[in-house]
């Protein structure tokens, strides 16, 4: 039987309409009933543009109320959101569109330049500007009443940190199953209010939006992350939970200056990517609840979660599966037993069904209804996942298994050292060996440094065999370090 359900914001509206659903960090408030019937009123607008029920239409825009509606809008139509990454290049927009055969481009006015050269070298057909659509005259149309939880909602693209990006399909019940799993875990407060300064285009921000229609929870949108208005809507703004990558964390401790948050907020969401110890262990002693978490776009946000009671005895660990969500780890087409490094394979309600029309990584990733993820961990006795690192970026050295991720988090803990990025180097005796570009954050520090500091915390073989400083690390659209591109930069050292 196909599961339906009420539209998720009607019904909120309806439940609680004077309720607060977005408060910007510009002061503007929009409350549940007032979000429905711009959305509303949008999709009318939208559909006056030649939109209907089953088109893709493609959104290239920063954080706003208006992205908010234009992603309530087009679930009204029953469209498809495709959701772009403003730091996108125009060519590399234009493969997404025609990737995802997008018949429409929507972007605010900071985008314009960028949405119409895209639009320029692709195939798809329209592009309207946020206010064009406000201009336009509502046309009648049937809006959606109920969400048909197997139906599309969302394309969103993997960040392309191992390859070309995929374009990951997400029904409307991978989104609910998404809001369910996460309140299951966490808890619904009456007084939740969540920040959201990750940018709507990526999972982990449009997942907040299904949890404050889902939920009837005030969520406080930030146009981007900004380390001042961010510390301060936390002390003073009634922020009971974050969500963060690392950088953002590291800089939010640093604000924090050895103070605490309010008795009041509860919880501080990490995700997106490794978490390095001493960043841990800084939260720890700033006494912020950190949630360790692992996900990725394909499972519609967190699907393994770690609580802070468990953040020092399980340091480093990402936690465990969410209520609806199973993990196993594969070595050799078998589980491994507990302990050893193996391939994260998970399954559950919000793990998308597939990339869109890309039946070549469809059929590498998934068996049976499990997602083989392309990520190596390994699960402790009491069932807890430490990821390790990508199964691409695996360095073999004599034999023995490398983790980059474990050599950059160590380097992170040192003084002197901005960032690093560790890769392997071919090496005649040992297969591989790994070697590392370091972001100094200051002139002094020297190579030597660098390897004694490696040499008193690594064992012998993980210790980097040539440093390499740089003035920054390659990073993609997401932040994300892409460490293939330190191989072609090696390559041009002539190591
Ligand atoms: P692509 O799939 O195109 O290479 P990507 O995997 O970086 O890009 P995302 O979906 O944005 O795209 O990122 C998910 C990935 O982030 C995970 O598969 C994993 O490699 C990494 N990640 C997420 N959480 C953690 C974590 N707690 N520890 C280590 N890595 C993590
Ligand atoms: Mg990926």
């Amino acid at each position: 039987m196909t599961e339906v359900i009420p539209h998720w914001l009607t019904k909120q509206a309806d439940l609680s309409p004077n309720k607060t659903a977005i408060e910007t960090s510009d002061g503007e408030e929009l409350t549940f009933q007032q979000l429905r019937d711009q959305s509303r009123s949008l999709a009318k607008k939208i559909a006056a543009s030649g939109v209907r029920e089953g088109n893709h239409v493609a959104l290239l825009a920063a954080n706003s109320s208006d992205m908010v509606a234009a992603i309530h809008a087009l679930s009204y139509l029953g469209a498809v959101a495709v959701l772009l990454n403003v730091r996108l290049s125009a060519a590399e927009l234009a493969y997404q569109l025609n990737d995802a055969e997008v018949s429409c481009l929507l972007y605010d006015e900071d985008h314009t330049e960028l949405a119409l050269s895209a639009v320029d070298q692709a195939d798809c057909s329209k592009s309207c500007s946020f206010q064009e659509i406000y201009d336009q005259t509502e046309t009648t149309v049937a809006l959606q009443e109920e969400l048909v939880l197997d139906k599309l909602f969302t394309i969103i693209y993997t960040s392309g940190t191992t390859g070309f990006p995929k374009g990951v399909e997400h029904t409307y019940g991978n989104h609910w199953w998404s809001a369910v799993s996460s309140a299951l875990n966490l808890g619904l407060s009456k007084n939740d209010k969540w920040l959201a300064s990750l940018p709507l285009f990526h999972v982990g921000g449009l997942s907040l939006l299904v949890k404050s229609v889902v939920y009837g929870m005030p969520v406080h949108l930030m146009k981007k992350f900004d380390i001042d208005l961010a510390h301060q809507a936390i002390i003073s703004g009634n922020i009971t939970i974050v969500s963060v990558v690392a950088v953002m964390l590291e800089r939010l401790i640093k604000k924090l200056d050895g103070g605490r948050y309010p008795d009041s907020f509860r919880c501080m969401l990490l995700g997106g990517g490794p978490a390095p110890e001493p960043l841990l262990e800084k939260a720890k002693v700033h006494e912020i609840p950190v949630f360790q978490t692992y996900g990725m776009t394909e499972t519609s946000s967190q699907i393994v979660t770690l609580s802070p009671d468990y953040a020092l005895s399980k340091l480093g660990s990402a936690g465990k599966p969410l209520v609806p969500a199973q993990l196993k780890i594969m070595l050799d087409g078998k589980p491994a037993p507990d302990g050893t490094v193996g391939e994260i394979v998970v399954k559950g309600p919000m793990v998308t069904k597939g990339y869109y029309k890309n039946e070549s990584a469809n059929g590498k990733a998934f068996h049976d209804g499990w997602l083989a993820t392309g990520d190596l961990g390994k699960l402790d006795e009491d069932g807890f996942l430490y990821v390790m690192d990508r199964r691409k970026d695996l360095i073999i050295s004599g034999g023995e298994n490398i983790y980059p991720a474990e050599i950059e988090s160590v380097l992170a803990g040192m003084d002197g050292v901005k960032e690093a990025g560790v890769i392997g180097r071919e090496d005649d005796q040992w297969g591989q060996v790994p070697v590392v570009f370091i972001v100094p954050s200051h002139s002094d520090l020297t190579k030597e440094q660098v390897f004694k500091y490696c040499r008193e915390r690594l064992a012998k073989f993980k210790v980097p065999k040539q440093v390499y400083f740089i003035a920054e690390l390659p990073r993609n659209a997401s932040n994300k370090l892409v460490r293939h591109k330190l191989v072609d930069l090696l390559e041009e050292a002539g190591s």
